[in-house]
């Protein structure tokens, strides 16, 4: 199923996507799925009349895994690391499909990394690989914006990939998809800069949640992004930056100036 979150009169509403006659449609849930459960309120909304919003809000942190791929570890001038290398970025960096990224003033030189996120269903923690699919509640898109600049001059990723916007996510979560094997291409103003498949990720999702679990409790709405491709490079003020995953949907966002 695919698990839309969005706009309300008041508070964001949740909702499954699904057809009505050829019509997309969001059949509205009484309450959030990862803790409520499948309860359908009966209403049917067409998707074009609603505002998608981010379809999870992390309830305590969005763990990401730096150069999973080979292939952009050598673009950034090194090799992969052995072990998955982790770092954390704030929920409040998250932000939904359709919402701008603030470009900040502290940086000139702020990149996109398209990537396939996990959203984390249960609480957990010391998961072995085998057990892992029984603690994922879905999948979907993501972009771990970054500020390049900064990255490389803090040391610490903390501040450069933690600014708020700097985590768009959505459109939606699909909780049934094999991962094995999925195209991941991200555009920016409808030019292809990314094109990757999650067949090349070093560190597969099972052993990521492993280790990340040995380390530190996951909670039902954290994510995991598992790194991005090759082709990762700047965005400017104006540009739309789009990515795309087989199977899943595309998470497009605009790059606008704070100010
Ligand atoms: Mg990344």
């Amino acid at each position: 199923m695919r698990v839309a979150r969005f706009a309300g009169d008041d508070d964001p509403r949740f909702g499954l996507i699904g057809d009505d006659g050829g019509v997309p449609t969001v059949a509205v849930l009484k309450g959030d799925p990862l803790y409520a459960g499948i309860e359908f309120t009966g209403e049917k909304i067409p998707l074009d009349d609603v505002r998608l919003l981010a379809p999870v809000i992390p309830r305590s942190k969005v763990v990401c895994i730096g150069k999973n791929y080979a292939a952009h570890a050598a673009e950034m001038g090194g090799e992969a690391p052995a072990e998955p290398l982790l770092f954390l970025k704030p929920n409040t960096a998250v932000i939904g499909p359709g919402e701008p990224i603030f470009y900040p003033s502290q940086s000139e030189d702020v990149h996109f990394e398209g990537e396939l996120a996990v959203v984390i269903g249960r609480i957990c923690r010391d998961v072995s690989p085998t057990d892992a699919a029984k603690v994922i509640f879905g999948y979907t898109v993501a972009n771990d914006v970054t500020a390049r600049d900064l990255q490389r001059s803090d040391g610490q990723w903390a501040r450069a990939k933690g600014f708020d916007t700097f985590c768009p996510l959505g459109p939606w979560i699909e909780t049934d998809l094999d991962v094995d094997d999925l195209s991941i291409t991200t555009t920016l103003n409808g030019e292809t800069k990314q094109q990757g498949s999650t067949a090349d990720l070093i560190h597969k999702i099972p052993d990521l949640i492993a280790y990340i679990s040995a380390a530190m409790t996951l909670l039902p709405g954290d994510v995991i992004l598992t790194g991005t491709p090759e082709g990762v490079g700047p965005m400017e003020v104006g540009d739309e930056v789009s990515v795309t995953i087989e199977g899943l949907g595309t998470l497009t966002n605009r790059v606008v100036d704070r100010d």
